[in-house]
């Protein structure tokens, strides 16, 4: 089989042509791929065999996403486990290939006819393609509770990364609340890692696991892992409280204990229950991943609120094209289906966008894209079981007392949400116009899907009718130098004042 066009080399023309208000070259090509987790690099290695001048952007230092993170450099002796295996053949691919990669480059805008602007270090740097691929993957569900924007507080993900990047443990003895899987995981890693475990705290009843065992079945590999992470920590004698949830951290300026409390069905608080005091220095938590859509909603694209998606997620077709011209999702942006489906759909949203932009012809996209894209439904009912398991339910909204934090850049309150949404604030875009919730420097990110919970609580009406908010640049903090260089007010030209 033979490519439409022929294999160029991958690096780019610099063009001349320069950006607004930027004094950088624009680097051109073919197809640029947002986020170099197993989705971007599959996608990217497949765009690259076709002929397709190729970009990989990631601010992470080494290719891997969240799965296949790769140990930070400076950690000499870290164990070699199955992930990191597979990581490092995923890596040694990539290098192999001809394909540009821009690591430790931060995406800070995302424009139409598409230039993305990336941000290393102080510096700038501009790329341009016809065509994009976002593969960004997820960001985890945090609920808010009172004292949980102390140190000493982190969501399930940040502890993983400690552990996993740099062979760290979150505290002294930790505390892990939450649902589903990753729960158990994270668990398991600080355990081995020599972590102390105060407790897990899981709101999930056996009954629902039990409901979702079917279905965790159709992948017997990965069942078999959750419950060999069920069973080692057992063995290691952890506490392990079900159907209950985190209700507040305790501490002055610093976590230093944490109250859970048993919780029914809904996750409300169990009427007549008495809190449980843990004691312990760090609290790790969360509920679940959610497709990350910030470039997606910059960029305008269209979402759709699914929960067995993990909630709005990036509108697609049956082979990844969004809703805008030559835009294509990868992975898990497309719906949190978990490492499984990550690496086929990176290679569907390829083939379509190679076959879109002429780089092969229609008879070859249907005879090798249109297996991929039959095999998918079948694999994502793993995913959708974990996604349900670990949907934060409505109850959890009991704990959030008028006083706690919703948006810590903006330090806005629940009962600041609650005025907005009694003067008439009923959508997520006008509650965020009223209050600035979600404006700070995460781009609501965390607050605002708790946000949501509080206006759903309030009006009683569903997600998909409290809608999604418009993207912003910067996407994520950028140093103010990358925009003015080395500009000094010292060399503009001085007049003269003019005479009186
Ligand atoms: C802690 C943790 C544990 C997990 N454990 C499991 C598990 O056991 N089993 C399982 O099936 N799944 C697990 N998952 C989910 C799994 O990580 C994903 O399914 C998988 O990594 C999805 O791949 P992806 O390529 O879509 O996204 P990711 O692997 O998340 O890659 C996205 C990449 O985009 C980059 N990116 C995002 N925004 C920007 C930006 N603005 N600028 C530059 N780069 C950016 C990120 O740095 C990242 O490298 C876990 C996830 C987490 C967070």
């Amino acid at each position: 089989m033979t490519s439409a066009r022929p294999i160029s080399n991958a690096r780019s023309r610099a063009s001349d042509e320069r950006g607004p208000g930027s004094r950088e070259s624009v680097e051109k090509f073919d197809l640029i791929v947002l986020g170099a987790g197993p989705a971007g690099i599959e996608a990217a290695l497949t765009a690259r065999s076709f002929g397709m001048r190729t970009l990989i952007i990631d601010e992470a230092p080494q290719a891997g996403g969240q799965y296949y993170r790769a140990p930070n450099l400076s950690v000499q002796d870290m164990p070699s486990t199955p992930e990191k295996r597979e990581g490092d053949r995923l890596r040694v691919r990539l290098a192999e290939a001809d394909v540009e990669t821009w690591f430790n480059h931060r995406i800070w805008s995302v424009e139409p006819a598409y230039r993305v602007a990336c941000a290393t270090g102080v510096h700038n740097r501009l790329a341009e393609a016809p065509a994009l691929i976002i593969a960004t993957g997820v960001v985890e569900k945090v609920r808010p509770v009172p004292g949980w924007t102390q140190p000493g507080v982190m969501g399930l993900a940040a502890a993983a990364i400690m552990v996993k990047s740099y062979k760290v443990v979150p505290g002294k003895r930790v505390l892990l609340a939450g649902s589903g899987p990753l729960l158990y995981d994270v668990a398991t890693k600080i355990c081995a890692a020599g972590g102390e475990i105060a407790a897990l705290v899981d709101a999930v009843p056996m009954a629902t696991w039990m409901r979702q065992t079917p279905r965790l079945a159709r992948k017997p590999k990965l069942l078999a892992k959750g419950l060999a992470w069920m069973a080692y920590l057992r063995a290691r004698g952890v506490k392990i409280y079900r159907s209950h949830a985190l209700c507040e951290v305790l501490g002055d300026g610093e976590a230093n204990g944490a109250m859970i409390r048993k919780v029914d069905q809904d996750w409300y608080p169990v009427e007549g229950s008495e809190a449980i005091k843990i004691d312990c220095d760090t609290v790790c938590y969360g509920y679940g991943l959610q497709p990350g859509l910030d470039m997606s909603r910059l960029l305008g694209a269209e979402h759709v609120y699914k929960r067995s998606r993990g909630g709005w997620t990036l509108k697609t077709d049956r082979f990844l094209r969004t809703s805008l011209r030559k835009v294509y999702a990868a992975g898990d942006v497309a719906g949190a289906f978990g490492i499984d489906l990550a690496g086929l759909r990176g290679r569907l949203a390829a083939y379509t966008a190679a076959m879109d932009c002429r780089f092969i012809e229609p008879k070859r996209f249907r005879l090798e894209a249109r297996p991929l894209k039959d095999s998918l439904p079948h694999s994502a009912s793993f995913g959708r079981a974990v996604n349900r398991l670990s949907m934060p339910r409505r109850g959890l909204v009991a704990f959030i007392t008028p006083e706690t934090t919703i948006c810590r850049c903006e330090s806005i309150t629940r009962a600041k949400l609650e005025l907005a949404i009694e003067q008439g604030a009923h959508s997520l875009t006008t509650l965020r116009s009223a209050t600035r919730c979600g404006m700070g420097p995460c781009g609501g990110r965390y607050c605002l899907s708790a946000a949501s919970t509080i206006i759903r609580e309030e009006l009683e009406i569903e997600f998909g009718d409290i809608g999604i908010v418009k993207g912003r640049s910067p996407l994520r903090p950028v140093h103010i130098r990358t925009f003015t260089q080395d500009f000094s007010y010292g060399d503009l030209p001085s007049r003269r004042p003019p005479p009186l």
